[in-house]
Formats: structure tokens, sequence, C-alpha cells
């Protein structure tokens, strides 16, 4: 890749980026924050965004050469999302999954990043994330869909629940169980799942905001051939693990940097003797500030190869609370607004106000990630209060 003459890194990317926003106010006019459209028209949408970033060389950043990018690292990409929002670029949700599908591709399975990455950062194909399960949430480890070893690799049995943009993913990334009932998470495998494939069937679930946001996933003896295992056989709960540390790393710095333009949406909204506003608007800020600090460490962590390990969990609690507080902002900036206008403007505080209220849920609950804090980062007993 000699001919990529944009810097990969540092302050030299960051600038280079800001000039060529600089120049194209007609990305800012038909991808910018402050609309929201039906899912579908979304997601097609956002797909040309991705092409003109990628034809640009901006998303081909911080991905290895071998898989379609030109080098540099998790600290390049932070930049672009940060410098693309700054530009007041409502960042596609197509950036969410490929940050918490493609790092686990490219390090337990170079090959097929290098067949699919491409397509991904082109908006020709999109992914998803087949974990959660009727009855397995929160408690992953109690995954129930089978795929049972063939001559060429598994079949898939079973059903999955909530996958977000799952009716329009062309793959996905599922964790299903390959030891027998009761090997807990030392019996799951990571499969990487061509949902064309014969006995997929997908069907959108409403969310209540009315938007089609995610999908059921049901599987009925779909073939997945051997080399589409990620990591080893029955070592799924690892390469789900590595795959957290960059839901809790590059997602929350790419949402950080989102928050602030909606916050200063807010604030262009709100008029001064809004009191409700400006306090809501105050503790979004520093909330949003906490946030932005802590993930600038986790996100240099991610680049210098570190393993995040249980205090990762702070950061994604830090990011429920930020991104709670930022949409209240924006509902007490215009609160009557929020409640009765149908212009875009309203529609889009109302949609990313109902997503905030998920964000305490998805990505692992906070009252999951407080007992990890409270647990395996301060090492306090589970049992120390009890009876007192
Ligand atoms: C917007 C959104 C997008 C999502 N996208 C995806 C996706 O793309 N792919 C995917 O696989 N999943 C996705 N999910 C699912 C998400 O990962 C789960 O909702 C989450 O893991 C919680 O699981 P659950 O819904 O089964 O709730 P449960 O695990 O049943 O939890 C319900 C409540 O009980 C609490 N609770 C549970 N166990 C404990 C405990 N031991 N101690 C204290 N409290 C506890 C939880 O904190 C929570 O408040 C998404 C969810 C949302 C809301």
């Amino acid at each position: 890749m000699s001919a990529f003459r944009l810097p990969r890194s540092g302050a030299g990317l960051r600038s280079a980026l800001r000039e060529w926003l600089s120049a194209r106010d007609d990305l800012r006019a038909e991808f910018g924050m402050g609309s929201s459209r039906p899912i579908a028209e979304q997601v097609a949408h956002e797909a040309a965004l991705l092409q003109t970033l990628h034809d640009a060389g901006w998303t081909r950043i911080g991905w290895p050469e071998s898989a379609g990018g030109v080098g540099g690292d998790e600290g390049g990409r932070a930049i672009v999302y940060d410098e693309l929002a700054a530009a007041g670029i409502a960042l596609p949700e197509a950036f969410v999954l490929l940050e918490t599908i493609a790092p686990v591709l490219v390090r337990f399975a170079p090959e097929l990043a290098a067949r699919h990455l491409t397509a991904y950062l082109t908006g020709r194909q999109l992914w998803c994330q087949g974990f959660s399960e009727p009855e397995a949430g929160s408690d992953l480890a109690s995954v129930r869909t089978r795929a049972s070893a063939t001559d060429g690799g598994f079949t898939l049995n079973g059903q999955k629940i909530w996958t977000t943009l799952g009716q329009f993913a062309d793959m996905a990334m599922v964790l299903a169980r390959t030891g027998d009932l009761c090997s807990s998470h030392r019996g799951l495998s990571m499969l990487w799942v061509d949902l064309g494939s014969p006995g997929v069937e997908i069907r959108p679930i409403r969310a209540s905001d009315g938007r089609d946001e995610f999908a059921e996933m049901y599987f009925a003896d779909v073939p997945v051939p051997g080399a589409n295992l990620l990591g080893d056989l029955n070592g799924g709960w690892a390469v789900a693990m590595y795959m957290l540390q960059y839901e809790r790393g590059m997602y929350a710095w790419l949402r950080q940097a989102a928050l602030f333009q909606a916050l200063n949406q807010a604030r262009r909204t709100a008029s001064a003797s809004n009191a409700d506003a400006v306090a809501a608007m105050g503790r979004a800020y520093v909330s949003l500030a906490g946030l932005r600090a802590r993930s600038a460490g986790t996100v240099a962590r991610l680049a210098g190869n570190e393993e995040l390990g249980p205090e990762a969990s702070v950061d994604k609690v830090l990011l429920s609370r930020a991104e709670q507080q930022t949409y209240e902002a924006v509902r007490l900036a215009a609160p009557d607004a929020f409640l009765l206008d149908d212009d875009p403007a309203a529609s889009w505080a109302r949609t990313n106000w109902f997503y905030s209220r998920a964000a305490s849920i998805f990505g692992g609950a906070v009252e999951i990630q407080r007992t990890i804090i409270a647990e395996r980062v301060l090492g306090m007993d589970r049992g120390a209060n009890r009876g007192r």
C-alpha cells in the first residue's frame, strides 16, 4: 500500500482529515446529525457514506494491509471517528458492528478478514453479532444454540435474539455450544455464519420507538464450513471476551464522540432560561468528559496490544451514564417539541432518547458490570455484608 500517502496516526492524521472534511460540506448536509429515518432507509443511506470514506482512504486506516487496510492501529481509527463526529457527521451504525466484529476476524481468522473486511468498509456487506438467546443474556455461558460437528464443519441449530440489524446482515458472528449441555463457558465455539445459507430465518423485532432495530435469528440445520470457526473448538469464550474489549474500548470511544455532538445540538436548541436543560447539560458534560478521559486511555491500551481485563467494565458503566444523561439533556432542551412535534429534529431526539434507555442493558447490563468491578477490580468479597 505504498501509494497511500495519508498519515495513519497522531496529529498528522487529525489535521489531514480535518482539512479534507472542511471542504466536504456536502457530506455534512447529506449525513449530518439530527435527523432520523426508517431503519432500512438508514442502512442504505449510510452505505453511501461508508463507500465515500473508504474511497478517500480514511476508514482503511487502522486495519492491516492483509485485510485491505493501510496499517496503523486503534489510535488511528479513534481519530477518524472523533473527527467525523466533530465535523457534525452522524457516525454510521455500521461502525459499531465493525468495531466489535472486525477485530475478532483480524485476530482469529485473518483469511476471513481478508475476504470480508473491504466489502464491509465499502457498505456492500453488513455483519451482526449473534450472542444473546431468550434464556442467555447476562448469563451468556448458558447459550443453547448448538453446532454439531460434521465432515466438513458444523451444523447449526437454535435461536438468537436481540440481534442488532440482523435482518439486514449478510454474515453473523454466532456463539454456539459445541460441548455437552453442562460444559458452560468451556463448551462454546464462535462461528462465522453466512446468513444466506439454507435453514436461516430472520424475523425483525419492533422496538418501543417503533423501529425494527433488532431481529431474531433461527437456525435449522444450517451448514457452516469448518474454516468459519473463529479461534479454537470450544474456545469461543476467549473469542467473546476478546470482542468485549473492543465493545468496551472502541465502541465507547466512538460513542462519546457522537454524544458530544448530541450535547452540542442540545446547547444550540435550549434557551438559557431553561434551568432544567442547563443543569442537565452540565451533568451530561461532566459525565462525557470523564468518559472521554477514561476511554482515551483504554484505546491507547488496545493500540498497545494490552489485555484490558475486568476494569474495562468501568468504561461500560461510564458510557451508560453519559449516554442517558446526554439524551436527557436533549429531551429537556426542547421538552414540548420532544413530546409533540413530528419534524426530523424531534424524531431524532426521541429515537436517540429511547435508544439511550437501552445503554444500561446492551453489551452487558450495568448491574453485572458493577458486580465485576466490585469483585474482580476492587476484590470485594461477595458474602462480606450478608447477615449484617
Ligand atoms: C439495544 C440493544 C441491542 C442489542 N444488540 C445485541 C446484538 O446485536 N447481539 C446480541 O447478541 N445481543 C444484543 N442485545 C442483547 C443484550 O446483550 C442483552 O439484552 C443483555 O446481555 C442482557 O440480557 P437479557 O436481555 O437477557 O437480560 P437479563 O440477563 O435477563 O437481565 C435482566 C435484568 O436483570 C439483571 N440481572 C441479570 N442477572 C443479574 C445478576 N446476576 N446480578 C444482578 N442483576 C442481574 C440485569 O442487569 C438486567 O437489569 C442487545 C440489547 C439491546 C437492548
